[in-house]
């Protein structure tokens, strides 16, 4: 028995401050997380990521810019996507239940294991985003800085807001 794998997606977001939202397909939804800094290759770097509004699979493909006036307005570019593996011991709703999940990246830019973990004590959904130490990890490598285009369209957040 194959099933298919669940998809995950990266998008840049220049709203009223930027940010990278970070998403993945659980229960047919996209959990997300809004990632000020941005994901790092760097296992000693723990990003914060505020836990956001599930999003639609179908947004996971959008790229270009939310009107003025309206949630979110800004630009958005596909920063990264592919396809992930849960490697939690329980299931992903499981996971984000728990406040801990751990997953096999295979993305065109992200691959390796990550690990998304709620801190305690905190009024909001703060968790942190944390690359794993495996090969993928990478402390000298900086991809938000260094690969900052979309993997649709090639166009930084720049380009597309012009
Ligand atoms: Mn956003």
């Amino acid at each position: 028995m194959s099933r298919r794998d669940p998809k995950f997606v990266v998008q840049k977001h220049a709203a009223t401050s930027l940010h990278y939202d970070f998403r993945l397909e659980i229960g047919g939804v996209m959990a997300s997380w809004a990632v000020p800094k941005g994901p790092s290759t760097d296992p000693a770097d723990k990003r914060l990521a505020m836990r956001v509004e599930d999003h639609s699979m179908s947004w996971n493909d959008f790229e270009g810019v939310i009107p003025e006036g309206t949630y979110g307005a800004g630009t958005v570019i596909v920063w990264d996507r592919g396809s992930f593996r849960n490697e939690g011991e329980g299931s992903l709703e499981e996971g984000l239940a728990e406040g801990h999940l751990r997953v096999w990246l295979e993305g065109e830019k992200l691959r390796g294991g990550w690990s998304l973990r709620r801190m305690k004590g905190q009024q909001k959904e703060s968790w942190l985003l944390m690359k794993r130490r495996d090969e993928a990890a990478d402390p000298s490598a900086d991809p938000v800085t260094e690969r900052p285009e979309s993997v649709v369209s090639g166009k930084t957040i720049e380009e597309l807001a012009t």
